[in-house]
């Protein structure tokens, strides 16, 4: 088997910053913000992206230190921030469809059809 170079890109990898989002009040956890740059260390209007605990969709947030506890309506804080890496290939589909170098069949058949009738006009 061999592997065709073509079609193949090199999957993207992207970094990411995940970190909860912690009340200084009451300590409950608000959600989790994800940051392409340190949401910690990204200044203001740099946006996040927040995945509030119950909900799949993530919002994007411009300044999570806006936002306050559902519970009580304390300030938040980060709390175990976490850098993860993402995969993302890129993969050209149209490439990678299968190109045989067998004919098909109905080309087989008229070939030798033509062969037939030559054969048959020698004889
Ligand atoms: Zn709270």
């Amino acid at each position: 088997m061999t592997i065709p170079e073509q079609g193949i890109t090199k999957p993207q990898r992207r970094t990411f910053f995940v970190a909860d989002l912690k009340c200084y009040m009451c300590g409950s956890v608000a959600g989790s913000v994800e940051s392409e740059q340190s949401p910690a260390s990204a200044g203001l209007g740099s946006p996040v992206f927040l995945r509030q605990a119950g909900r799949d969709e993530a919002v994007q947030v411009a300044n999570w230190r806006r936002l306050r506890c559902d519970r009580c309506g304390g300030p938040l804080f980060l709390d175990e921030s976490d850098v993860i890496t993402r995969r993302y290939d890129e993969y050209n589909w149209l490439e990678e469809r299968p190109r045989r170098g067998r004919p098909p069949k109905r080309l087989i058949e008229e070939r030798r059809r033509e062969r037939e009738l030559l054969e048959a006009e020698a004889a």
